[in-house]
């Protein structure tokens, strides 16, 4: 019987205790979208399942893409007809059914400057692209547009060489709570979910099958072993790392691409539709979010740390000139933000003979070692479903050796939690204002994270009315989504908040530093933090901040800690 997923920081000692202590059927290593995928697809076929991830849930890529939820226009031209159409079906099953609440319709302009050449051409890609779509059509059809309509769309086009433009639709969604709600999911299928557990090696049977996994707790250093039937690595750019730890030789390496996102307020250009442009070597997105754009991406092979991929200048440069291209305003380093960096995991097969990355296939692989030990790489956020499929379906393969029968995958038809009964708390956004003495603004930025759990976050203001509050000025979040994250979503530290829970990192022009007190009082309270604890908290925070972004120095935002005051004065300012 489904639950409702809490995964509550409080009660990790007990989790702890059941990773030592139960036997598992499968055992994930790995928490962004594939693992939490993984453990999503084997608990949904009643199978025993565990998770350990390192860090946080999608602490890695997965909360920091470009955030779509699309076939990728992009790959028809590398012929990647087969990825297009899988990607483009999970997007209509994603937007109608497993999780309409948090993946969207978005419009993308494309702007034509070739008119003779490009319109014929990009037509008959978009023709192709709707015509890959299954029939639910939950989002529109492409348009043409003449240079006219396009302008009055996007004014903030320059008129320069413009000969019209296409309208199509795709979809995008919060990918690091999206993860989170997947991982979420599977608990509510009897999953145990560890965040902050690293697989440190595997076990194996004198046959030399894998038999489980030496895990370590790095909030005690406390070494458990989880013992499984079978383990999947889902370890995205950490992934040749695993195989090594575990003494494994896989059909292929990972090779790492570092993609890099800037955010700028929605004043700074003016359009009512997202935007996607050519540049030299692939395509710039103008991604609508919130009351931001984020624009990007670069794509660059990376060799340096796999946890904190730092933007550089030059990434935030190259974006800027991509994006002034067609801007009729240019955008300046004064309007940036926000900026992030995310590592492509992108499976690189022995005959790839040093292709440059933007080449590589977004196809995924999946690989069996040795018995009992199923990996898989590659592959994109969009189509996370198919790839659990695939790698839960060969962990399982040869569970026949113990009399079991394991059905096939169901997550096509599992609704993601906040799914279920979405359509009947959407008309009560009035009275849930009324109720909880909150905006309807607030009630509808709960609608669109929690779905139909939003009144699970409401009810904390009952306890506390503080918690109605917002939690930093000129931003939807409230505080109450902070001890929800605390009590319901296994939230650690004040990073998980900031970076991942609520994503005031990239939207807030300080990168939530202003906010980190509170969010540490908050936290504390229920975590029973000691006062030298809150104020560790805030500085790694504001340490991680000064790694992540190059724009602008974190500490200057908050006047306490500018002045030289340490984090004391901060906590004391936030009572
Ligand atoms: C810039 C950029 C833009 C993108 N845009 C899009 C897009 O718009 N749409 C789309 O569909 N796709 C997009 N992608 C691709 C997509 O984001 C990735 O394919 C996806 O997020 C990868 O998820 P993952 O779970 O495989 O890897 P990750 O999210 O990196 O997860 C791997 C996890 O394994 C954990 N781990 C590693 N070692 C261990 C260990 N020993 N023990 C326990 N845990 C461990 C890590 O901490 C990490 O959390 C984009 C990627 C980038 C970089």
């Amino acid at each position: 019987m489904a639950g409702n997923g809490a995964l509550d920081a409080r009660d990790r000692g007990a989790m702890l205790g059941r990773l030592a202590a139960e036997r598992f059927d499968v055992l994930v290593i790995g928490g962004g979208i594939t693992g939490a995928g993984a453990a999503l697809d084997a608990a949904s076929r009643g199978l025993r399942v565990a998770l350990v991830e390192s860090r946080d849930l999608a602490s890695g890529t997965s909360s920091r893409s470009s955030k779509l939820i699309h076939g990728g226009l992009r790959y028809l031209e590398q012929f990647d007809f087969k990825l297009v159409y899988e990607a483009l079906r999970e997007r209509d099953l994603l937007v109608s059914k497993l999780a309409p609440h948090l993946v969207k319709p978005v419009s993308f302009m494309y702007p034509l400057y070739k008119k003779v050449v490009e319109r014929p051409y990009v037509g008959a890609g978009l023709v192709l692209y709707d015509s890959m779509e299954g029939t639910r059509r939950p989002v529109p059809r492409h348009k043409h547009m003449t240079a006219r309509s396009a302008l009055k769309r996007a004014p903030a086009l320059s008129p320069d060489r413009l000969a019209g433009a296409m309208l199509y639709y795709d979809a995008q969604v919060d990918d690091a709570r999206h993860t989170l709600t997947v991982a979420r999911t599977a608990a509510a299928h009897s999953a145990v979910v560890a965040t902050r557990v690293s697989a440190t090696g595997l076990v194996r049977s004198p046959a030399g099958r894998v038999t489980g996994a030496q895990v370590r707790d790095e909030e005690t250093g406390r070494e458990l072993t989880v013992a499984a039937e079978a383990v999947v690595i889902c370890a995205g750019v950490w992934t040749d790392l695993v195989h090594e730890l575990a003494g494994v030789k896989a059909g292929y390496r990972v090779r790492m691409s570092k993609g890099v996102h800037i955010v700028v307020p929605r004043a700074a250009v003016d359009a009512s539709t997202g935007m996607i442009v050519r540049t030299e070597k692939s395509v710039l997105f103008f991604i609508p979010w919130g009351d931001h754009w984020i624009v990007g991406t670069t794509d660059t092979d990376w060799s340096g740390d796999r946890a904190e991929p730092a933007p550089s200048a030059e990434d935030v440069e190259y974006i800027l000139a991509a994006a002034n291209r067609v801007l009729a305003r240019p955008l300046t380093r004064a309007d940036v933000i926000g900026v992030y960096a995310g590592l492509r995991p992108l499976v690189d097969p022995a005959e790839s003979n040093g292709k440059s990355t933007t080449k590589l296939s977004r196809e995924h692989v999946v690989d069996v070692p040795v018995p009992g030990l199923a990996s898989i790489a590659g592959g994109k956020f969009t189509t996370y479903r198919l790839m659990a499929r695939d790698v839960v379906d060969a962990a399982v393969a040869d569970f026949g050796r113990l009399g079991r029968e394991v059905p096939g995958s169901v997550t096509d038809r599992v609704p993601l939690l906040g799914a279920d009964g979405l359509a009947a708390v959407q008309p009560a956004a009035g009275r849930l204002a009324e109720d909880y003495d909150v905006t309807q603004a607030a009630v509808q930025h709960l609608l669109g994270r929690y779905g139909a759990l939003a009144e699970d976050v409401l009810r904390l203001v009952r306890t506390d009315s503080g918690l109605g509050r917002p939690l930093a000025e000129g931003h939807p979040y409230l505080r109450a989504e902070v001890a929800y994250a605390v009590t319901h979503e296994s939230a650690l530290h004040v990073e998980d908040v900031l970076m991942r829970r609520t994503r005031l990192f990239i939207e807030a022009a300080d990168g939530g530093a202003g906010a980190a007190a509170d969010v540490a009082a908050i936290m504390g309270r229920l975590l029973g933090w000691s006062r030298r604890r809150r104020a560790a908290e805030i500085r790694r925070y504001l340490d991680l901040l000064e790694t992540e972004r190059v724009v602008p120095a974190a500490a200057a935002a908050v006047p306490a800690l500018a002045a030289g005051v340490p984090v004391a004065g901060a906590l004391a300012a936030a009572g």
